[in-house]
């Protein structure tokens, strides 16, 4: 029996069901705080509109998310534990940093000219995952790390390699995005070489690439798992809509590859900062919600000749098996 840390204490991955691995109840890009007096913080408001995005999901079948928010971007884990406490959910919290380029990245990049910010990462995210986040009681299940554009940057080889470290220490699975999948072999190759076991990895936003069957295998050759986790975004973040992410999967599940593909929307139910309303009115973000998938990924999936079972692969065993192997 393998015990996953929710932010309401340890259940047992078995138990976990049908899962999104990569959403958010709270999400501000670093910098949302030096704003504050622009904005208010209501947290009953935030709290209900976090409840209200997972109530939307039970009915899907839905029992955990993991709440993907990194370290330096307004992760609450006081504020998952409300939310999972009002609607019975699992709620799966990260430890861990976002990409150089849109995170916190100055306090670790400066520390990085006179210590070894590798062990004090590793350290922190060790400490997270097995004795909790500050004095919130809650503990960390999953960590999150994050590669740009342009590559892998020295701080975020340094986020990967900590993460990595902590893995050894503790088994809890890693999470990544990438910039639409870009530089997604480099981002697996330098997990994998800092000592991560690919089983426990999942290469993030991999649907960004949804076209190029070529570009997939090479991800999934190296043993990770791939993140379709855009879904709703269609040519919101780049060309790719649903229905490529849909004609990649069925592909890749011809192939063998249904055990390694996750699926999710990274939606995000409540930014920090001023208002957002004008993004959701861009073209595009239209579907870009925590219910997509089960209003049109699974149907979608299922006319294509995927049966139910092949569903509850994708979304429980895949999920299961971050912690217990392949199921
Ligand atoms: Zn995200």
């Amino acid at each position: 029996m393998t015990t996953v840390n929710t932010v309401l204490g340890p259940v047992e991955a078995a138990s976990l069901g049908r899962t999104l691995f990569h959403e958010h109840l709270v999400f501000g890009y670093a910098g949302h705080e030096g704003d504050r007096s622009m904005w208010d913080y209501d947290e009953d408001a935030i709290v209900a509109k976090g409840v209200a995005s997972l109530r939307s999901i039970k009915e899907q079948g839905f029992s955990t998310i993991f709440e993907a928010t990194p370290n330096d971007s307004g992760r609450d884990p006081l504020l998952m534990k409300r939310i999972a406490e009002e609607t019975g959910f699992n709620v799966i919290c990260a430890t861990g940093y976002y990409k150089e380029h849109h995170g916190g990245s100055a306090y670790f990049d400066m520390r990085r000219i006179f210590t070894d910010t590798v062990a004090e990462m590793a350290d922190l995210f060790i400490k997270e995952l097995t004795e909790g986040i500050r004095d919130t009681g809650v503990k960390a299940g999953v960590m999150k790390v994050a590669t740009g554009h342009s590559g892998i940057t020295d701080y975020e080889h340094a986020v990967i390699s900590a993460a990595a470290r902590a893995q050894q220490a503790t088994g809890a699975p890693i999470i990544t995005h990438t910039e639409d999948g870009t530089a997604a072999p480099e981002q697996a190759r330098a997990l994998i070489d800092a000592g991560a076991d690919p089983s426990k990895v999942v290469v993030g936003h991999m649907c960004g690439n949804a076209k190029n069957l070529d570009y997939q295998l090479a991800v999934l050759e190296t043993g990770v798992g791939i993140g379709f986790d855009r879904t709703g975004g269609n040519r919101l973040f780049n060309d790719i809509t649903d229905d490529d992410r849909i004609d990649m999967a069925v592909t890749l599940a011809e192939r063998g590859y249904l055990n390694r593909i996750f699926w999710s929307q990274d939606s995000i139910a409540n930014w920090l900062g001023r208002s957002w309303d004008g993004f959701y009115a861009l073209p595009g973000a239209k579907d870009w919600k925590i219910t997509r998938i089960g209003d049109y990924i699974v149907p979608g999936l299922l006319g294509r000749g995927l049966t139910e079972a092949d569903i509850d692969q994708l979304l429980v065993n895949n999920i299961r098996s971050l912690w217990e192997g392949d199921i």
